[in-house]
């Protein structure tokens, strides 16, 4: 065998285009260490708390008006997701209310899809059927990490069983499963956050989202870091970390939707320390890339003579400003050995002058 056919390991996933509605700290119990949602739902300074921010009347006044404009426009097959505090905690007639809210728009075919993040001990199976009942799609659970040592340095305020449980319990109410991790919060290790990423594998979730840990202004984890208690993780050791755990997830067919925290306007300048890089999704998935297709290739007989390389994967292919060049020149892939083309796959052969594509 001196050619290999290969398709990017990254599962096929429909890309949904979703409205975010923020509810910054609502239901609440305290505010975690690291969290500073007034920052990444693009808010004022000054706001710690729900009761700081935009009342929960505002903020149904706002999707409404939102989403009347787009089934005025036409859209169609959107996602609206409700984000940034504690959903099932909210009143249970404000969870009412938001989800009535999309009913019509619903039925119009404007929304096909409706998700909330929560909290892992935020979560009972009859109040789950009920969300069910009322359009709800799936549950994200800000699970952040299974490990006990990371949950109590964290202060996340529960325990890891809590977080597994939490997850089958979504499992087996017919809701679909998103887990977001946060690797690099105090008390981590990157063994941990490889059990982290095992037993995420083993709860089987039909999508993940990896937060990596920022020091963010105005956080109690600004204090650690400043009092010299919280080491952030490094970039390098980020990207790292995040690869592999992609190349696991992807193995599994499970798609990462989302790398990084979106760079809000009021976010950037407030990041004071921690693996902070715009583009750093594309790096971790590149390197991701690099590491799946270097142990592919090993199934050849003799070192690799020339690539083809589908040209939508061509950036990740070369990674962030080129970085891969010298990896895949010692693998006797030369840039001059390297082609584009419009195929869906890759195409690596150990013969170049017998290449029969
Ligand atoms: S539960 Fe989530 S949204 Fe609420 S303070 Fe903690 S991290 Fe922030």
């Amino acid at each position: 065998m001196n050619q290999l056919r290969l398709l990017h390991p990254e599962p096929v996933r429909k890309r949904l285009r979703i409205i975010p509605i923020f509810l910054p700290y609502h239901g609440c119990p305290h505010r975690c260490l690291y969290c500073a949602q007034h920052l990444q739902t693009g808010m004022a300074n000054g706001v710690h708390t729900a009761a700081e921010g935009p009342a929960l009347e505002a903020i149904h006044a706002k999707m409404v008006q939102n989403l009347g404009l787009q089934t005025t426009n036409g859209s169609k097959g959107l996602g609206i997701a409700f984000y940034g505090g504690t959903f099932t905690a909210l009143p249970v007639e404000w969870q009412e209310r938001f989800l009535k809210t999309v009913q019509p728009h619903r039925v119009a075919g404007t929304i096909t899809h409706v998700r909330c993040s929560t909290r892992p001990d935020s979560i009972k199976a009859n109040h789950l059927s009920w969300l069910r009942e009322n359009g709800l799609n799936m549950v994200e659970l800000g699970v952040q990490s299974f490990e006990p040592e990371i949950l109590r340095q964290s202060r996340r305020g529960y325990e890891a069983e809590t977080a597994v449980q939490a997850c089958l319990t979504v499992r087996k109410s017919g809701l679909e499963l998103g887990v977001q991790l946060m690797p690099g919060l105090p008390g981590s290790t990157i063994s941990g956050w490889f059990r982290d990423v095992d037993q995420t594998l083993a709860l089987t979730p039909e999508a993940v989202r990896i937060y990596p840990c920022l020091v963010l202004r105005d956080t109690p984890l600004s204090q650690a870091h400043r009092a010299g208690s919280y080491r952030p993780w490094s970039l390098s050791r980020t990207i790292w970390a995040v690869s592999q755990a992609l190349n696991s997830l992807w193995r599994q067919g499970i798609p990462v939707i989302r790398i990084g925290l979106a760079p809000e306007g009021t976010l950037t300048p407030a990041i004071q320390a921690g693996p902070w890089h715009p583009a750093l999704g594309y790096m971790a998935k590149s390197h991701a890339l690099r590491a799946w297709l270097t142990l592919s290739m090993s199934a050849l007989p003799e070192a690799p003579r020339l690539i083809f390389v589908p040209k939508r994967f061509a950036a990740e292919f070369w990674g962030h400003k080129r970085e891969h060049v010298g990896v895949w020149r010692r693998l006797g892939l030369a840039p001059s050995n390297v082609r584009c083309w419009e195929r869906p796959y890759f195409l690596v052969t150990s013969l170049a002058d017998s290449l029969q594509k």
